[in-house]
């Protein structure tokens, strides 16, 4: 029974998948609440200009070395040379109790007002010197990869802290100013802030395990224990998803046509538990995708305020790759969605050439910091404004017009909505339109065929509603295996 044997398959290649999806359902996105009532334009960090963001080397790591000072004063009297505690003759020179060495732990008996009162110590047990503002231990210290000179935070972010290199003789300033034409000089001169010339380095605040959890979307009922025929569950899908029928008037048409009395709410009930059902499907389908992967943002309601959608897509193979839904237009909701394109490529490694194809927003070319930090390297290509200005914008545009047509199409489908009362809710409505969208919904663009053909969903069945149903049972499958670690 081929059927058989392809649920099997699936099985087998997502359980490495399903280990972690266990492991972080519980920890899943704490949803942050926006309460102005309108889209909210995220945080600050999209008003960095994103042309400054060009993607530095990582930084030099150190681990900064740890000692103890009852061992390094012990180890001075094994050789005769004791370390005595300080002998003050008047109270300026007292340091404060609260400080200690950050190196080897001292007390203040053992520091040095190194220079008067301008805040620098010395420890006479390991030689260390540090400020009182900077006491505080640290496990490592970062350096510039091009003068191995110390990086200064020059910023704190919600998302990220802001690293640089001040050296005015390091290598990779030089090379930099030496680059500017002429003109840029001059204009460097006035408005040095237009420019990047120094080494800078993100250290992102976000745990990259927290980054890939998954979270199942909760069914409001058990599809398997429905009062209704599964011939109506799937006449119910097929209008409310394939046709974007608000849940009010596939009620009243399945009235019309059987005679079913069966209320709006229910309608959307069994819409959600499609949607969680088919979630796991249309994460981990092995695709096979092109290069021509492309991202944006729209934004629906969730109880009442603006939360995001983060897609990606395929423009070629027209499969819909991520579905981020977030209250924030942030930089974790494009890490989370690019992760998702990335995880797509888990059994064949993510190819040579990736190129991500985005709007200008500089959420994109933070995400792709991230990542590249925790090895996962490609290209961002950002297509900006509404005009042609620029060559890279016109060779990326038709991608753009392709992924702002999905967008739409999603759109039409959200409208008889009127919003979500839940992240729940919307991310199960969403999930519906995407297994609806990649297995089931013919395109026209692919000679009416559908982006993503599973045999055991379309060979024979004659049907939409037919087909939901097949759709639904592979759902169920790979949902069980994935409760069942
Ligand atoms: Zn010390
Ligand atoms: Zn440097």
């Amino acid at each position: 029974m081929p059927n058989l044997l392809q649920i099997i398959m699936y099985l087998i290649e997502k359980i490495k998948w399903q280990a972690q999806l266990i492991n972080k359902l519980s920890d899943y996105i704490n949803w942050l609440e926006d309460d102005t009532g309108r889209p909210s334009k995220g945080t600050d960090i999209t008003k960095l200009d994103y042309k400054k963001m060009t993607l530095d080397d990582p930084p030099n790591v150190v681990e900064i070395e740890r000692l103890n000072y009852k061992d390094l004063l012990k180890e001075a009297e094994d050789v005769s040379k004791p370390i005595k505690k300080v002998r003050r003759h008047n109270s300026s020179t007292a340091v404060p109790e609260s400080v200690r060495c950050p190196k080897c732990g001292a007390p203040h008996d053992y520091l040095y007002k190194n220079n008067g009162n301008k805040g620098q110590y010395l420890c006479k047990v390991c030689d260390a010197r540090f400020h009182e503002k900077n006491r505080f231990s640290k496990d490592i210290q970062l350096f510039c990869p091009h003068c191995e000179k110390h990086l200064d935070k020059i910023k704190e972010r919600t998302e990220f802290d802001i690293y640089k290199c001040r050296n005015n003789l390091c290598p990779y300033y030089q090379q930099e100013r030496t680059n500017l034409t002429d003109k840029q000089k001059e204009l460097f001169e006035t408005s040095p802030y237009y420019f990047k010339l120094r080494y800078i380095y993100r250290s992102f605040h976000l745990n990259l395990e927290d980054i890939k959890s998954y979270g199942l979307i909760k069914a409001p009922v058990d599809l398997a224990k429905i009062h209704a025929s599964p011939r109506l569950l799937r006449e119910i899908l097929t209008l409310h998803v394939n046709y974007g029928l608000p849940a009010p008037k596939v009620a009243a048409l399945l009235y019309d046509l059987h005679g079913v009395k069966i209320s709006r709410q229910t309608v959307l009930n069994y819409a959600s538990a499609a949607g969680a059902q088919l979630l796991p499907l249309t994460q981990d389908y092995p695709y096979e995708l092109s290069n021509e992967i492309c991202g944006d943002e729209t934004y629906i309601r969730v109880k009442g305020k603006w939360n995001y959608i983060c897609y990606f897509f395929d423009a070629k193979k027209k499969i819909i790759l991520s579905q981020r839904l977030s209250a924030k237009r942030n930089t974790e909701l494009a890490i989370r969605a690019v992760h998702d394109v990335l995880s797509h490529y888990a059994l064949e490694g993510v190819p040579e050439d990736l190129n991500l194809v985005v709007d200008g927003n500089p959420i994109y070319k933070l995400a792709q910091h991230y990542l590249s930090q925790h090895g996962f390297q490609f290209d961002v290509t950002q297509v900006i404004g509404l005009t042609n200005e620029d060559d890279v914008s016109k060779e990326y545009r038709p991608l753009k017009q392709i992924i702002e047509r999905l967008n739409r199409t999603y759109k039409g489908n959200y409208r008889g909505t009127h919003g979500f009362k839940s992240q729940n809710g919307a991310r199960a409505h969403i999930a519906c339109f995407t297994a609806c969208f990649n297995f089931l919904r013919p395109h026209q663009a692919l000679d009416n065929k559908v982006p993503v053909r599973i045999p055991y969903v379309h060979d024979g069945v004659e049907n939409m509603p037919d087909k939901w149903i097949r759709l639904l049972n592979l759902g169920n499958g790979l949902l069980k295996s994935t409760s069942a670690e």
